[in-house]
């Protein structure tokens, strides 16, 4: 799923405290009901030093048979890492081999492109032979991105090797009393994920004006670890908001085809088929009015869209799934899209700086997708987007139009579905309740 980004930075915006919090993991199976408060990784034991020794006892072992051929492509492998400023031929030029070796290793069909642009601290691995040529290399931007580079012949054929890191599902809780941003911070949730978590119940609650000193929110995520060692956080799995009393509950689902998305438990979308605002806006700055009298000219010139004033360059996000029918230029709206949903739906976005890579007539969008930039091409005094909402080809407008919701689960998804949210909210509701056990104490 994508996310739009409106409202998200004014989350932060008030200040805010935390009740309480509670930090507890599970094992990624969710069939497996262990409560700890430690993580699972840590279960792991030590490497037994003694056992070592008594396998590994030098007098046992035969004597090693005396080689007497040498091997013909004898290598020797070098690990080196990218330092500043440097580029793969001042690397290459310190390890003695030669232009060409460079050359052709970065005209490797699939991946030498990629090592125009090598950063420092990144580690590459070499595999040099006794003529001076490479026979392999590898570079590793992190511990989930690995380029391989193998020779055969006078050509490198590359690879991308990702490895399958270890998913381990967490906790966390959080009270709020202002904002949610502090909350998350002190429940520990990194601030990438209370992003989401906001993104996921944004068209429920609006993080802005609903948010109240005791809403609370449950969240079960993913923690990713490669070979024990934490590296980043994959994506939320269920989490509950509590508004002002009123409890919403968001699973996430991959369907059949792949995609991903967030569902409430009945299997309805958690959103709706457009975004409210396209756009994350810093005011409105002349809102829809059919009436309106124009400050210049003193004549009734209607507004049939939104000003939302945002710095240039800003991105503007696709309001929903579609097809852009124009992405062009007139004097009065200077770059303009105009995107068509289904049959009855159209929206537009005009004054834009630059439109998005890709974005042209018939290309394809998606909800939340990044389609153009904000600026003041046309009759624009200030940077904004000024937003349009059609129905049937009749301007709406866009702050109180009522919004179609996006597609429920598929019936022939049902009963995956089920199980899924069963298996899910059962997680959910046995954290809350050790929470309020623990709270209870
Ligand atoms: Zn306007």
């Amino acid at each position: 799923m994508k996310f739009p980004r409106s409202h998200l930075a004014l989350i932060g915006i008030l200040s805010f405290g935390l009740c309480s919090f509670v930090i507890a993991k599970f094992n990624t199976d969710p069939n497996q009901d262990r409560f700890s408060n430690e993580t699972v990784l840590l279960e792991i034991a030590e490497p037994d030093a003694e056992a070592h020794k008594l396998i590994g006892a030098p007098e046992e072992l035969p004597p090693l048979p005396i080689v007497e051929t040498k091997p013909k492509n004898n290598w020797r492998a070098v690990n080196t890492e990218v330092k500043p400023g440097d580029n793969l031929s001042t690397i290459f030029k310190r390890l003695n081999l030669s232009p060409r070796e460079t050359y052709l290793v970065s005209q490797s069909k699939q991946f030498g492109p990629r090592l125009k642009n090598i950063f420092p601290g990144h580690k590459m691995e070499l595999k040099i032979n006794d003529n001076n040529q490479l026979m392999a290399l590898t570079y590793s931007t992190g511990p989930l991105d690995t380029l391989e580079y193998v020779r055969q012949g006078d050509q490198f054929v590359s690879k991308q090797i990702t490895p399958e890191p270890d998913r381990v599902l967490a906790y966390r809780h959080g009270t709020i009393d202002h904002s949610l941003f502090v909350a998350s911070q002190r429940a520990g949730l990194p601030d990438s994920l209370t992003m989401r978590l906001a993104q996921i119940f944004q068209w429920d609650v609006d993080f802005v004006l609903d948010i109240r000193p005791g809403d609370s929110f449950y969240v079960a995520y993913e923690e990713l670890y490669l070979e024990n060692e934490f590296i980043g956080y994959g994506d939320i799995l269920a989490a509950e908001f509590i508004n002002q009393g009123e409890q919403f509950r968001a699973i996430q689902y991959v369907n059949a085809d792949g995609s991903s998305d967030y569902y409430a438990p009945n299997g309805e979308s958690m959103r709706k088929a457009f975004l409210r605002a396209p756009v994350n806006f810093s005011r409105i700055s002349s809102n829809f009015n059919l009436r309106r009298v124009h400050p210049l000219w003193k004549t009734v010139r209607p507004h049939r869209g939104i000003d939302y004033a945002a710095p240039s360059g800003t991105p503007i996000l696709a309001a929903g799934d579609g097809r852009v029918v124009r992405a062009s230029r007139t004097e009065a709206n200077g770059n303009y899209i105009v995107v068509q949903h289904g049959e009855q739906f159209v929206t537009k976005y005009l004054h834009l700086s630059k439109f998005a890579k890709g974005v042209k007539r018939g290309a394809k969008v998606n909800q939340g997708q990044t389609i153009g930039y904000v600026g003041a091409t046309g009759w624009a005094t200030a940077p904004h987007l000024h937003y349009e909402f059609l129905v049937n080809g009749v301007h709406k407008n866009p702050r109180t139009v009522s919004l179609p919701d996006a597609q429920p689960v598929g019936q022939s998804e049902m009963q995956r579905f089920r199980a899924r949210t069963v298996e899910y909210s059962k997680l959910l509701d046995n954290y809350k309740n050790q929470i309020s056990v623990a709270a209870a104490r």
